[in-house]
């Protein structure tokens, strides 16, 4: 039997994928692959839950659009869903002149974006959360949490509610486009599909070279490692906390997150990660790691990024050094109040020259399309993500 649309990946991307697809072409029939026993069991299962504004991103630039978007249909789909969700606003906070400035910076950038922001100063930082310290803030009110695994649940059950099917426990092994059609192969099981869409996250390039794909990226695994608070310091704050991001870095810096279930989550740090897939602090995988080393790119990054990488290197072997980064704003946190929890591993796409691309990236060919780089704030983007790829392989309108 031939399907309309194969989908590689039960992360969030790959679903939303799914129902954009049966949104343009209802009644499609839509095989998704995935190789955990369950859904979103990397990337989207391991992230700090945040509905991101999209205050950072370069002003009329794809990601910008995509989040300010993102935002409101993940809102829409949760309420649709009955999926809890809270917009509880985000702070981000300098604490010294130099964060000042780049905050100034972000304040505008986020007015281009046409982002509610305010600007409070030390005092109304002070009086709206107690435990921060700050020369001053900004206050994003659209940022909110939710449980990206409850929202891939929902997806799933709309997509087999709409006559989609999932194998879960599927790896896929081998892919062929021949004839105007796509044969992909998990072991000696064989599939067939007008389209194949892989959204394959922390594999996508060794998915995308096992289609024959010419590709000069790699993936590259940068752990996020995060503690969790204590329930007695679940109160600690009412807002989301981040620090000003520093421009010549990718990642937004250790915040401390409200989770939806009540928690607290401080985190995450942004080290190079030697097993793609591993979890557990100093994980090694052989195959990843010969895959870091013959690749240049990551020789190129690394070395142009020696002062921050030993930097966060440093804070991971070493509890006090991430405590003091969290100090900086939350000066009543304690050695004890960090209490380790599982990590996420983000993929991040390195070209050949070392640069890190911060933009999604999509490679396609008449019968594929390959979702190469789907970085934060993806798993808020993932809606209309899913409707720009369906307009990519069914044409837009
Ligand atoms: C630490 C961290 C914090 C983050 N925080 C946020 C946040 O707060 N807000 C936000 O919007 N974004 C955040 N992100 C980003 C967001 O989580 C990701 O961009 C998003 O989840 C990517 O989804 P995905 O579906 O592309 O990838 P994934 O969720 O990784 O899914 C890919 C799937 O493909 C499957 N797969 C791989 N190879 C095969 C194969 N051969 N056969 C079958 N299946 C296969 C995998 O098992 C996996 O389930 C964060 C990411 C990390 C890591």
């Amino acid at each position: 039997m031939t399907h309309d649309v194969i989908i590689i990946g039960g992360g969030i991307v790959g679903l939303a994928t799914a129902l954009a697809v049966l949104e343009k072409r209802p009644g499609a029939g839509i095989l998704l692959l995935e190789k955990e026993a369950g859904l979103a069991r990397h990337q989207t299962g391991h992230n700090s839950g945040v509905i991101h504004a999209g205050i950072y991103y370069a002003p009329g630039s794809l990601k910008a659009r995509l989040c300010r978007e993102g935002a409101e249909a993940i809102t829409v789909f949760c309420a649709e869903h009955a999926i809890p969700f809270e917009t509880c606003g985000k702070l981000v906070v300098a604490t010294d002149a130099l964060e000042a400035s780049r905050m100034d910076a972000l304040f505008e950038r986020a007015q281009t974006n046409g982002i509610a922001v305010e600007k409070l100063d030390a005092a109304e930082l002070r009086r709206r959360e107690p435990a921060i310290e700050g020369v001053g803030a900004i206050l994003v009110h659209a940022t909110g949490i939710v449980d990206y695994k409850a929202v891939c649940a929902a997806m799933a059950a709309e997509l087999t509610r709409q006559g989609g099917t999932i194998e879960l426990g599927t790896e896929v092994t081998a892919i062929q486009e021949k004839d105007g059609l796509v044969t992909v192969a998990a072991g000696e099981r064989r599939w067939t599909a007008a389209k194949l869409i892989a959204c394959a996250g922390l594999q996508s390039d060794r998915l995308a070279r096992l289609a024959g794909l010419a590709i000069e990226h790699r993936i590259v695994p940068f752990r996020g490692e995060y503690y969790r608070l204590p329930p007695a310091r679940n109160t600690i704050v009412r807002h989301l906390i981040y620090p000003v991001p520093d421009p010549a870095l990718p990642f937004l810096g250790i915040h401390l997150t409200r989770m939806i279930d009540g928690s607290v989550t401080v985190g995450p740090n942004a080290v190079l990660g030697l097993a793609r897939e591993g979890y557990p602090k100093l994980s090694v995988d052989l195959r990843d790691m010969i895959d870091l080393a013959t690749f240049p790119g990551l020789w190129r990054l690394l070395a142009a990024n020696i002062g921050s990488g030993t930097q966060e290197l440093a804070n991971s072997l070493w509890k006090r050094g991430y405590l003091a980064a969290c100090r900086k704003y939350c000066p009543a946190l304690t050695l004890d109040d960090l209490r380790p929890m599982e990590a996420g591993i983000r993929a991040q796409a390195v070209m050949a020259d070392g640069r890190l691309e911060h933009d999604f990236l999509f490679l396609q060919t008449e019968h594929m399309l390959h979702v190469c780089n789907a970085p934060s704030p993806a798993a808020t983007s993932s809606i209309p993500i899913g409707r720009m790829i369906a307009d990519r392989c069914f044409g837009a309108g």
